[in-house]
């Protein structure tokens, strides 16, 4: 069995080196759990100080990568660059990104580049409203098959999706999804993907929740929603709430 991940994407968050030493100190001190992958995505620059607390205990992970390799890409960090630097995991497609421009053609790409530097990319799918005649699924459906043009089947297996409804997340979250909501989503995306890719995809594939994820819900999304993991904001830059979420998921 996959471990399950708990991956905390500070966003632009914190604001001072001593308040990311601070956070990186405290989850470099959560013993690293037989059953769970704790994952940290601060901003890009704090990424190397990351490197100095985490020890086995978690694994870094970059917000964005260039949808280029190296070369004449201004303000781009390539995949070559966090490979080099011992990152293991990149976020991709995030909504607050895809809210800038980033199409599925640039998400796919990215996605590309994590494969061909050996990076775990985080594909960010969801929608943005929920309707009684299910036509979110079709627009999850149309997101996923285009964030994934050109993937080797492959490389497929080892990436992770984020199922991310866009009315779950954030401050301005209108609830956090349910575990059932989760479900359905989750074997729709295995179909889809099983579909278009095989069956081997769609059983390796590693899918995860994210959206006003806290402590008090995780362990319900894995039990009853099948969630293999956590993408998680706000509540992974509170010390107490990121620890109890992860003692709560290795306690199942
Ligand atoms: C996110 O933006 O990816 C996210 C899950 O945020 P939050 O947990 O704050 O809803």
């Amino acid at each position: 069995m996959k471990k399950i991940l708990v991956v905390a994407n500070w966003k632009s968050n914190p604001s001072s080196q001593k308040e990311a030493e601070a956070l990186f100190r405290a989850s470099g001190k959560i013993k690293k759990q037989k059953n769970l992958q704790q994952v940290i995505c601060p901003p890009a620059l704090f990424l190397s100080l990351g490197k100095k607390y985490k020890k086995n205990s978690f694994a870094l992970g970059a917000q964005d990568i260039s949808a280029f390799g190296p070369g004449a890409h201004t303000g781009d960090i390539s995949g070559a660059v966090l490979a080099d630097m011992g990152i293991e995991y990149a976020i991709v497609g995030h909504s607050e990104r895809r809210a800038l421009g980033e199409s599925n053609t640039i998400v796919a790409d990215k996605v590309l580049g994590c494969f061909s530097s050996g990076i775990v990319p985080i594909i960010c799918i969801g929608e943005s409203k929920r309707d009684e005649g299910h036509t979110y699924l079709a627009i999850i459906r149309d997101q996923l098959l285009a964030s994934i043009v050109g993937s080797p089947k492959s490389k497929l297996k080892e990436a992770v999706i984020a199922y991310e409804p866009l009315w779950a997340i954030g401050a301005g979250a209108v609830r956090e999804a349910t575990p059932e909501e989760f479900r359905e989503v989750s074997v729709y995306m295995r179909k889809v993907l099983s579909d278009a890719c095989g069956n081997d995809v769609a059983k390796s594939i590693c899918i995860i929740y994210g959206g006003s994820a806290d402590e008090k819900s995780v362990a319900d999304f894995v039990v009853q929603g099948g969630a293999q993991g956590f993408l998680v904001g706000r509540a992974s830059l509170v010390l107490k709430r990121w620890e109890k979420m992860i003692t709560n998921v290795n306690n199942i």
